[in-house]
């Protein structure tokens, strides 16, 4: 039984976001690396079919930040995470609309609460895979197990840099200002689950 969970949507978003930083030739290299060249004359469906199972999804992560290098793949892959927000952003207009009417009189934290729950459970079902939120008096907390950014790669950093654009755009989103999202532990630095902190004050 396949087990195909990543929207080719999604896929899109990231063959177009390497396209642009890296041409057609640097689209092609990766597929090719990534043994997804079967895209390269058939593009994937550019909505929410799923398309891809999650070991290949996994393995093409890896493959991206191995192909380009840490340097240059955090750029790219923060910026896809900003370009799957903007796409989440318009085909899910009544979870945003209706969360921008909900919040309309809340203080800045409690947007950033709402918000972040419902899209949590969004990723959850997508991904199915465990993202867990809690938070301290400064700080929201999330933890996503067997997290799949990090694609088997090992690194003396943390590199899932994905999640962090994604919510760095939906901060900026809810309330309009810039907020340091970063990750905290990674399984590619040897931890058991991928951490990461939204700080509940903005930057200045
Ligand atoms: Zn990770």
């Amino acid at each position: 039984m396949s087990d195909n969970r990543i929207p080719g949507s999604l896929l899109n978003i990231i063959f177009k976001s390497v396209e642009d930083q890296l041409g057609e030739r640097g689209l092609k290299m990766l597929l090719t690396q990534t043994k997804l060249t079967c895209y390269i004359q058939n593009p994937p469906p550019d909505d929410d079919t799923p398309t891809l199972d999650m070991d290949r999804f996994k393995s093409a992560m890896g493959a991206v930040i191995e192909l380009f290098g840490e340097k240059a793949a955090r750029p790219l892959l923060t910026r896809w995470g900003k370009l799957t927000f903007d796409y989440a952003l318009e085909s899910n207009p009544t979870l945003f609309g209706l969360a921008g009417f909900a919040t309309k009189f809340m203080s800045e934290e409690g947007k950033a609460r709402f918000i972040l729950k419902r899209v949590l459970k969004e990723s959850e079902n997508l991904y199915g895979v465990p993202h867990v939120l809690t938070e301290t008096p400064d700080a929201f907390n999330i933890e996503i197990q067997n997290c799949f950014y990090c694609g088997n790669h090992k690194s003396n950093q943390c590199i899932c840099w994905p999640p962090v654009g994604f919510w760095k755009s939906m901060m900026r989103w809810a309330t309009g200002k810039d907020y340091d999202v970063h990750e905290t532990e990674c399984i590619a630095m040897g931890a058991e689950s991928c951490k990461y902190v939204i700080p509940k004050k903005a930057m200045a």
